[in-house]
């Protein structure tokens, strides 16, 4: 009765391809479970490029390939998915073939927090890993500070040491089992343990002494996942001085670690996407508006930088101490120290200190909200190293030295660019031995040797010499246009678009060899130009100026009165060195001209009084500025745009005559800000047809001015690119030199 028809030949298999995040993050037991859940046979395995799976089974490879990307392990982050018709191989079952290897891929892991699973455990009285200060699993511990090479297993790790009990072998062999391959997997019978140092004497254990001491009032020397912490009770006035001193700190904000988040809201108003930060995987410090004031944790600003408890041993300690400062333990601006032999006695009472190797050291990362979106402050442990796609495969692998100050170095290969953790200032010889660290790990890492090398422009950089001495092509790429292709990077924008780049920023060599930092780019066709900028201003001192702004209240009170105003911080300074100053701007002497916008919000600050004398870190001015900014206040002051040329002296003017409280002038002259932005942007617009903005450079830190720039210039409708995967500060300097190189040096 039915007709014959030829069996429709179907193809059963599946060859599925996984590129991501896809390693060290429980990927393979997931794609296990889900095989074993829909009945299908074959294997999945690690490749260089990121997880490889076959399958076979009845027709269910669509079905599959939606869960696989719906219900990824959550630290895991697929970029692409290929699925590719395959032969039937009858397998009998569904495996997890553990052999890697080839080429290393562009995927290391980052560091991750404790997961709730192994939290729960920790606390626990019957589980064999009770109070254990090192449980973790394939969703959570440490990653990128513990790989001395990849593929990511044990013995490319510093867990190789340890040799793990026939329990923990058991769990790590068993697929089904949440330490699958959980390469730091560990138990008090195999694994690393702490140990306490006091008065010269080192016992096995010891956190119950280590709190006791902290409740005393001492000072902890902590060794956590980067890099060793200094710990005090926050509580305790006494300790924090103590550890100002012998940080040389007077007011720069110290972290806060807190027990949980009722202790955290306990001490700041803090917003419900602040909280999700909090509590996100890469558990960074987040800056939260104060609610109480803790005596010297971050005097003259209103904010609080809080972090909570990311690995067992720190959830351990903060289970008796609720609320600790816990401040990254270094020298001076030095790096992270992270072995115990690197001077973190002096700077302690006591050590609590650990046998797990530290490969790689990384600072916390620090993050702000603003208006919802993030700005990353400092870009560091969690969310390094994780790939850049740039939608851009030249034939170049890249190695971009960055600039000088909050340094980082990018290298670009198969398309991706990866970014260092924060390295800070390249002029500490510290911290220019722990770029060649982290340019030495990379090497391992990503089997990285570059063609091309990246640098500022500036001749006397540390980085510019370095990148002339590698014996490769260099390629000079001037500061700002940087930071504008940081954020067309992280877009992934094509310069080919025409698009208004602006670079807000503290300091960067010019092309006239002049001090930019106020700097508005017409681009597109693959060229950039620097259309507008603000007006050249003395910054008398050179960089002495940035450690006291009052010399840029001066040197903006003369260029827009023809005289010293001595009012604010002005009225403060000595007569003498007042005089002297004046004296060298009139005859310009040692002092070179500027237009960096940073300076200009020192020059605010100091006008109003709000500035220190002198600072005790990088933009204090402008942070204090910001602090008491009124988000009422509607009005801004008057400027002037003519040819090329943003000047800024009816502002000062207007800011000098105006009788309003601090906090109001202070909110008028972000609005001020904001409104060059717009007037500058409305002017490309008519002149350019420009529809596209790009915002970068330091200066947008600033949270009161990111928010009001990005919310006017939507008004405006055009279309609008901040950072916010990258910090919009100088970290970003060596992703923007890389794609600048790329673009212009990709196929050469
Ligand atoms: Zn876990
Ligand atoms: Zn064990
Ligand atoms: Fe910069």
């Amino acid at each position: 009765m039915a007709a014959m028809v030829a069996p429709k030949v179907e193809q059963r298999a599946r060859r599925i391809h996984v590129s991501g995040i896809v390693q060290g993050v429980g990927f393979r037991p997931f794609v296990y479970r889900l095989a074993k859940d829909m009945g299908l046979k074959g294997f999945v395995r690690n490749t260089p490029h990121g997880v490889e799976i076959h399958i076979e089974g009845d027709g269910a490879s669509r079905s599959f390939v939606e869960r696989l990307r719906g219900s990824a392990p959550p630290n895991a982050r697929i970029d692409r998915i290929e699925v590719l018709p395959d032969t039937d191989q009858g397998y009998a079952d569904f495996t997890i073939d553990t052999t890697s290897g080839g080429e290393a891929t562009v995927f290391a892991p980052p560091d991750l927090f404790l997961c709730g699973e192994c939290f729960d455990e920790l606390f626990t009285p019957s589980d064999r890993r009770y109070r254990y200060p090192f449980i973790n699993c394939t969703n959570c511990g440490p990653r990128y500070t513990i790989i001395r090479g990849l593929p990511y297993d044990r013995v490319n790790t510093t867990m190789k040491v340890f040799r793990m009990c026939p329990r923990c072998d058991g769990e790590y062999r068993d697929p089904s089992d949440r330490r699958f391959h959980a390469e730091p997997n560990a138990c008090p019978d195999c694994g690393p343990g702490v140990f306490f140092t006091e008065g010269g004497e080192k016992v096995p254990g010891g956190i119950e002494r280590a709190v006791e001491r902290l409740r005393q009032g001492m000072l902890l020397a902590l060794k956590g996942m980067g890099g060793f912490h200094l710990l005090c009770d926050a509580r305790n006035a006494r300790a924090v001085e103590r550890l100002r001193d012998l940080k040389q700190r007077e007011r720069k904000p110290f972290a806060l670690m807190a027990r949980d988040l009722e202790t955290v809201e306990a001490v700041a108003d803090v917003t419900g996407d602040e909280k999700a930060v909090l509590l996100s995987a890469q558990r960074p410090i987040v800056l939260v508006r104060k609610r109480t004031q803790i005596e010297g944790i971050s005097p003259g600003i209103p904010t609080y930088g809080i972090m909570l408890p990311y690995t067992p041993l720190h959830a351990l300690i903060m289970e008796r101490i609720p609320l600790v400062v816990a401040t990254s333990a270094n020298l001076r601006e030095g790096p992270i120290l992270k072995d115990e032999s690197e001077g973190v006695r002096e700077l302690s009472d006591c050590l609590l200190t650990h046998n797990r190797d530290i490969v790689m050291r990384c600072d916390d990362s620090v993050l702000k909200l603003a208006a919802g979106r993030r700005i990353f402050v400092r870009r560091a442990r969690g969310f390094v190293p994780e790939p850049l796609g740039i939608n851009f495969e030249g034939r170049n692998r890249i190695l971009s030295l960055g600039g000088e100050l909050k340094n980082t170095v990018s290298i670009l290969k198969d398309g991706y660019i990866i970014t260092s953790q924060y390295l800070g200032d390249m002029k500490d010889l510290g911290n220019r031995q722990y770029l060649e660290e982290v340019i030495a790990h990379f090497s391992t890492l990503y089997a990285f040797v570059p063609d091309v090398v990246t640098c500022d422009l500036h001749p006397d950089f540390t980085t510019t010499r370095m990148a002339e001495g590698w014996g490769k092509p260099v390629v000079r790429v001037q500061h700002h246009m940087a930071h504008v292709f940081a954020v067309l990077a992280e877009h992934g924008l094509s310069p080919e678009e025409p698009f208004l780049g602006v670079a807000l920023d503290g300091v960067g060599y010019g092309e006239d060899g002049r001090i930019w930092g106020g700097e508005f780019f017409v681009g597109g066709r693959g060229m950039i130009q620097r259309a507008f900028h603000v007006r050249y201003v003395p910054q008398q001192g050179g960089d002495l100026a940035t450690l006291e702004p009052w010399r840029m209240a001066l040197g903006y009170t003369m260029d827009a009165l023809g005289k010293p105003v001595r009012m604010g911080v002005l009225a403060t300074v000595d007569e003498k060195k007042l005089t002297a100053a004046g004296n060298a701007i009139r005859q310009g002497v040692n002092s070179p001209l500027t237009s960096s916008v940073g300076r200009l919000f020192d020059a605010v600050s100091a006008i109003l009084g709000i500035a220190p004398l002198r600072i005790d870190y990088e933009a204090e001015a402008a942070m204090r500025l910001e602090g008491i900014a009124c988000e009422d206040a509607q009005e801004y002051y008057p400027f002037e745009v003519r040819g090329d040329e943003i000047d800024m002296r009816e502002t000062i003017r207007a800011v000098v005559e105006d009788t309003a409280p601090p906090a109001v002038i202070s909110g008028k002259f972000h609005n001020t800000i904001a409104q060059v932005i717009l007037t500058v942007c409305e002017a490309s617009r008519k002149r350019y047809g420009i529809q596209r903005v790009i915002l970068s450079g330091g200066v947008f830190l600033n949270a009161v001015l990111l928010a009001r720039a990005i919310t006017s210039l939507r008004e405006m409708g055009v279309e609008v690119y901040a950072p916010e995967k990258l910090s919009p500060g100088d970290e970003a300097i060596s992703v923007g030199q890389a794609y600048f190189a790329a673009l212009n040096r990709g196929e050469a």
